[in-house]
C-alpha cells in the first residue's frame, strides 16, 4: 500500500519530528509484519533517524549549515540551494524500516525526521507498506 502526507515547514533549515505519522499508517494498514519505505519526492529535503532532544536537533541544524559553508557553489547561479541539494543527497531522501505486530523495530533513540533544507516549503511524504 502506497499513502502520502503533506507538511509545512516554516525554517530553511528545520527537522520536524513525523514518528507518529508513520507510526500511525503502520498501525491502520492490514499488513502485521513487514517494512516501512519513507521516501520524499524531493532533492532539497532528507529523512534522517535521530534522537528527538532539542540540543541535539540544534547540534544537527548547526553541523549542516557548517558542512556547506564556505564553497562557491556554481548551483547558486541558477537558484541559490545547492548546499540543500548536497545534503539532501548525502542525508539521503528515504529510508526503511521493519515492522513486527504493527510495531515499528526502531531503537528508542530513533525518531523519524523529515530533514528540512530548503524552507519554507510545502512538503509530501511518501509512505510504502510491505509485507
Ligand atoms: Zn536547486
Amino acid at each position: 500500500m502506497i499513502y502520502q502526507f503533506n507538511i509545512s515547514t516554516k525554517e530553511r533549515y528545520q527537522l520536524v519530528d513525523i514518528t507518529d505519522k508513520i507510526e500511525d499508517l503502520v498501525l491502520k494498514s492490514e499488513i502485521n509484519n513487514g517494512s516501512v519505505f519513507v521516501f520524499l519526492p524531493h532533492s532539497t529535503a532528507a529523512i534522517i533517524l535521530t534522537e528527538n532532544e532539542r540540543g541535539l536537533k540544534k547540534d544537527w541544524l548547526d553541523f549542516a549549515k557548517k558542512l556547506v559553508s564556505g564553497f562557491n557553489f556554481e548551483h547558486d547561479l541558477i537558484d541559490n540551494n545547492a548546499d540543500s541539494h548536497i545534503l539532501s543527497g548525502l542525508l539521503g531522501q528515504g529510508k526503511t524500516l521493519p515492522f513486527k505486530n504493527k510495531k515499528i523495530l526502531r531503537g528508542t533513540w530513533q525518531q523519524i525526521f523529515l530533514f528540512e533544507l530548503d524552507g519554507p516549503k510545502n512538503r509530501t511524504v511518501i509512505i510504502q507498506i510491505n509485507q
